[in-house]
């Protein structure tokens, strides 16, 4: 081909955005390429989308990102914005649990779901006898005898057009809405795991996986829970955080592909407590490479041995990462407002005529827009959501299409208050709260904004941000924001004694947003993948495959645009 190969990104989401900067870095230097982006939507930036109201930093979407996932860091790096990175207030980091009508805090040494500290995990009323019996059961079960790693790593997380989760962060907090910022528990590191075999496959997967495409086990991380340690470790601690993080139900939600860490150290040590213990003593004899730069997007001790920090963001707030690739996009490369309904594959008629690009017969694809706008490509990055990619694809692959419409989501709905700190005098110290699903409110968790991150208020300020909606509650979308916000003033009034009018607040809705890594989902994106490979030039990215969080999506839109490069 002499012609520049046209390559399409679909969606302006951090995704799509990570796509589209790779691609204009290649072409200025050098390579035969002419990229654009359509996006549905009037902006760019997806779920990222950072508001100033008053002086306060106010974020509807995600407000952090995990820094043990390097990506999100290490791009932030690239665009010149290593200076303006910070991380989360980690002295400040206590979570609570609503139990009862009051708040509790998360025992010390708590690693996600499993403990590490004897003393805190007995104290604590979060957790009942039993699973205090069961912890105590767990610490001493047998090493797995015959079946290894070798099956932990025959289902591991590879996705089409997307690289293999990174298996660090897939330990939720990081994705978290919710969690974002506050509920993270102080001793919550995110080493990794191991684990026995699975049991159940689930039906999780409706009609849409045959039979034959169920080869491997899975489980549901309420079960794996249970199985570990008891009822009360999965209805007051791991349900509520995973609410937060996915917006999802543990009883849906995959262990292999939402904890993959977990789920390996069963299939290794048998014990989680014992693998986790093993992991903590490895790392403190052989800590890591040292991180250069500004630190930012490393786990490991910094050359002054000082641990980074749990959750990065950006001092404005993340909606400077969006502008700095903004910048380096050519404007006329960025198409807003335009829908794409359709995409058919090449040498029809109307796809040769197409913006007057002379395609040969047979080649490329058209892409149809709401409106009546076509675009032609050779090679498409699809940056959307799997409902919209599988109606996309349908014409080109029927069974790719269903397995990709097969991935449900849930929505997810966030409201920022701010208010007089004197206001906030009642608010213990933390980064905020979460709310088991037992306590029947609608009121998922809550940030304490001010606390988490620096300068996200002016002085005397204080910012809370609460989370909604999720697998239990997507309805609440539908309800206008008064209904809205009396749930909320009512539900702060009897959750921690707030009853100050807030000086202002934001409502953000964020429908069918969430993916749920539904149980058998590593196996879903094994078959997706293996079916995109057959469809030449195009190529999948997002948060639906290998990782929600908003490294998970730089790291695939960057490999995808990687592996449209070197289509010849
Ligand atoms: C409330 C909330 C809080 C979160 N908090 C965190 C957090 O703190 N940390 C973290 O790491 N992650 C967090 N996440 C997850 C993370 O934000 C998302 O997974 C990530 O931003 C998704 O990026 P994406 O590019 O894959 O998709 P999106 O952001 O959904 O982008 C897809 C884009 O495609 C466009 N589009 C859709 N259909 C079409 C079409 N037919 N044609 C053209 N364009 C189309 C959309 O308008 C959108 O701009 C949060 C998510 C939510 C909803």
């Amino acid at each position: 081909m002499t012609r520049p190969r046209r390559i399409a990104v679909l969606g302006g989401g951090i995704a799509g955005l990570s796509a589209a900067y790779t691609l204009a870095k290649a072409r200025q230097t050098g390579a035969p390429i002419e990229e654009f982006l359509l996006e549905a939507s009037d902006r760019l930036g997806g779920h990222l989308r950072t508001e100033r109201v008053d002086g306060y930093v106010v974020e509807a979407g995600p407000d952090s990102f995990l820094a043990e996932k390097p990506e999100a860091a290490a791009l932030c790096r690239e665009l010149g914005l290593g200076d303006q990175l910070i991380g989360s207030n980690d002295a400040e980091r206590r979570t609570y649990i609503l139990h009862h009508g009051r708040l509790v805090p998360l025992p010390d040494g708590l690693m996600f779901l499993v403990p590490t500290r004897l003393w805190p995990t007995f104290w604590t009323p979060l957790l009942s006898f039993r699973s205090k019996a069961a912890i105590v059961r767990d610490v001493f079960k047998p090493r797995p005898k015959s079946r290894g790693l070798e099956q932990a790593s025959r289902g591991s997380n590879v996705a089409a057009g997307f690289s293999p989760a990174q298996s660090e962060s897939d330990v939720a907090p990081n994705t978290s809405p919710a969690l974002s910022g506050s509920n993270v528990p102080r001793g919550l590191d995110t080493e990794r795991a191991g684990l026995k075999p699975a049991a159940t496959f689930g039906d999780t997967f409706g009609d849409t996986l045959d039979s034959d495409d169920v080869v491997m086990d899975d489980e549901s991380v309420a079960d794996f829970v249970r199985r570990h340690f008891g009822d009360s470790m999965l209805e007051n601690i791991a349900d509520p955080l995973l609410a937060g993080v996915y917006g999802g139900d543990a009883a849906g939600l995959s262990i292999r592909a939402v904890l993959p860490r977990f789920w390996e150290m069963e299939q290794k040590h048998g014990s989680l407590v014992r693998a986790v213990l093993a992991a903590r003593r490895q790392r403190r004899v052989a800590p890591g490479p040292a991180s250069s730069g500004s630190g930012a997007g490393r786990s490991r001790p910094t050359t002054f041995g000082q641990p980074l920090p749990l959750f990065m963001t950006l001092r404005d707030g993340l909606g400077q990462l969006v502008e700095a690739l903004a910048s380096r996009l050519d404007p006329s490369r960025i198409h807003l407002g335009q829908r794409v309904v359709s995409l058919g594959r090449g040498g029809r008629a109307e796809l040769r005529a197409v913006q007057g690009q002379p395609f040969p017969p047979g080649e490329g694809y058209v892409i149809g827009c709401d409106g009546g706008a076509s675009f032609a490509a050779d090679v498409v990055i699809l940056a959307l959501p799997t409902y919209t990619d599988g109606r996309l694809l349908a014409p080109v692959d029927e069974r790719l299409a269903q397995l990709l419409g097969g991935i449900p989501y849930t929505a997810a709905l966030t409201v920022a208050l701010g208010y007089d700190a004197a206001a906030l005098a009642s608010l213990p110290p933390g980064f905020g709260f979460l709310v088991p699903y037992k306590e029947q409110r609608r009121m998922l968790a809550c940030t304490f904004v001010h606390n988490k991150f620096p300068g996200r208020v002016a002085p005397g300020k204080g910012l809370l941000r609460c989370f909604l909606g999720g697998a239990r509650d997507s309805s609440i979308l539908d309800l206008d924001d008064i209904f809205i916000m009396n749930v909320i003033r009512s539900e702060l009034h009897s959750v921690i004694n707030l009853r100050a009018q807030p000086e202002f607040h934001r409502v953000y809705r964020w429908p069918s947003s969430m993916p749920q890594y539904s149980v058998g989902h590593t196996q879903r994106v094994k078959l997706i993948q293996s079916r995109v490979a057959g469809i030449p030039g195009v190529f999948l990215a997002g948060n639906a495959y290998s990782g929600i969080g908003i490294s998970d999506c730089v790291r695939t839109g960057r490999t995808a645009a990687e592996r449209a490069l070197a289509v010849r």
